[in-house]
């Protein structure tokens, strides 16, 4: 039996105990759901089966989130389904865009008063959905906004497929000028450790890649899961036998200084992460992502370049180098062009695809600092204008 701890509240505050909610995990949804647990779902409240496919080909297949609008359900079955199933996850706070329209951040207030990012990523070829899996994080990686607020608490399954559901609807309305209008790809390079969050993080997968109406029918290989490095849920992942695709937040390639950037490293050293890592590209035939955010004077260095190089001469891996994106009241800065330049060279020089990541949506970072754009390309930044397109 598990004791809660007793919250005293006191009655002479109850602003304090309103505007601070303690983090709690949000009402079911119909995306926490399969198809078979959401006809099982919709025949407890009393209403046909037949609902659950109903429900979902508004949900998944065309991107309809308020139950007001699937009009052919009858108000009263509305009025039934929309607490159980339906609930509002996710409240949008601000909404801002740059690149010219071609990057859009939103900003979102959980149910209990936690606040998550999403980002929509518009290219020529495809359009990109950056998600969170957690509020906070535990990781407590030094230059990372997110990882100095500490974690409040993870997403459940459907407020991260929520958050994707929603960004494929902006896409299908033609906002994102100038790329396609299907949603294809998901990163999940928000706020939060995905492999920290492992069961619900795998669970939205599942939904994200299952045809629809039971999930968005999106591809496994167009989706990335982003890790610190979290040895035992990457082998756990390795299990699973999926296709989607790593990323590794390496940052350093000796310990002493990865110890420092990515504090998990105390507890699973470089090679013992690359060996995960080099395992999960045998397994999927994917080739592996590292990301390396390239920190002025302190992981820039040529002999890192070299020792990188020689650490992934001949594997299933690619680099990414992120510029660094400072957080604010930050000591630290990204590297100088020709700092990076020669970073890139040595890399390519050893043998190792790299490239560098767009500063895409750099403008709009400012609040959180952390959610860089998820795709890497060597295109340059793009237009800078910086509008505000809703409170
Ligand atoms: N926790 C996961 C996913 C979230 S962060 C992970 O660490 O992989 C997505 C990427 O952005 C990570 O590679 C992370 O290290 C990087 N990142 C975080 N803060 C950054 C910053 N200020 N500048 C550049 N990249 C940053």
């Amino acid at each position: 039996m598990t004791i809660l701890p007793v919250i005293p509240i006191s009655p002479d505050q109850p602003d304090a105990v309103q505007t601070r909610r303690r983090p709690s995990m949000p009402p079911r949804h119909l995306a926490d759901l399969d198809l078979a647990a959401r006809r099982a779902a919709v025949t407890e409240l009393g209403e046909p089966a037949f609902r659950a496919k109903q429900l979902s080909t508004h949900y998944f297949g065309r991107l309809v989130r308020d139950i007001d609008e699937m009009t052919d359900l009858p108000a009263a079955s509305r009025a039934r389904l929309t607490d159980d199933l339906l609930p509002t996850l996710l409240t949008p706070m601000r909404e801002l865009a740059c690149d010219d329209g071609a990057t859009r951040k939103t900003l979102w207030r959980l149910h209990d008063g936690a606040l998550v990012e999403s980002v929509l990523m518009g290219y020529p070829d495809r359009v990109t959905a950056c998600v969170s899996s957690q509020a906070g994080c535990g990781m407590a990686c030094p230059f990372c906004a997110t990882g100095q607020q500490g974690l409040t608490r993870n997403l459940s399954i459907a407020e991260i497929v929520d958050q994707v559901v929603y960004l494929a609807g902006v896409a299908a309305s033609g906002a994102v000028t100038g790329s396609p209008p299907r949603l294809s790809r998901v990163v999940f390079m928000g706020m939060g450790e995905p492999l920290a969050n492992y069961p619900r993080v795998l669970a939205a997968v599942r939904r994200l890649t299952a045809p629809a109406p039971e999930g968005l029918g999106l591809s496994q290989r167009h989706i990335t899961v982003s890790t610190v490095g979290l040895v035992p849920a990457m082998r756990r992942l390795i299990a699973e036998q999926l296709n989607v695709t790593l990323a590794l937040s390496l940052h350093a390639p000796d310990d002493d200084l990865r110890d420092e950037l990515v504090p998990v490293n105390q507890r699973w050293k470089v090679a013992e992460v690359l060996d995960a890592a080099f395992d999960y590209a045998a397994q999927s035939g994917r080739r592996i992502s590292i990301e390396y955010a390239l920190i002025r004077d302190v992981n820039d260095q040529p002999w890192r370049a070299d020792l990188l190089g020689k650490l992934l001469r001949g594997k299933l891996a690619h680099v990414n180098l992120i510029p660094l994106n400072p957080t604010p009241g930050s000591k630290w800065d990204a590297s100088p062009k020709p700092v990076e330049r020669e970073f890139v060279h040595r890399l390519r020089a050893a043998g190792v695809a790299t490239t560098v990541r767009d500063t895409r949506g750099r403008e709009i970072d400012g609040a959180c600092g952390q959610l860089a754009a998820g795709e890497l390309s060597e295109a340059s930044a793009g237009g800078a204008a910086d509008a505000e397109v809703a409170q």
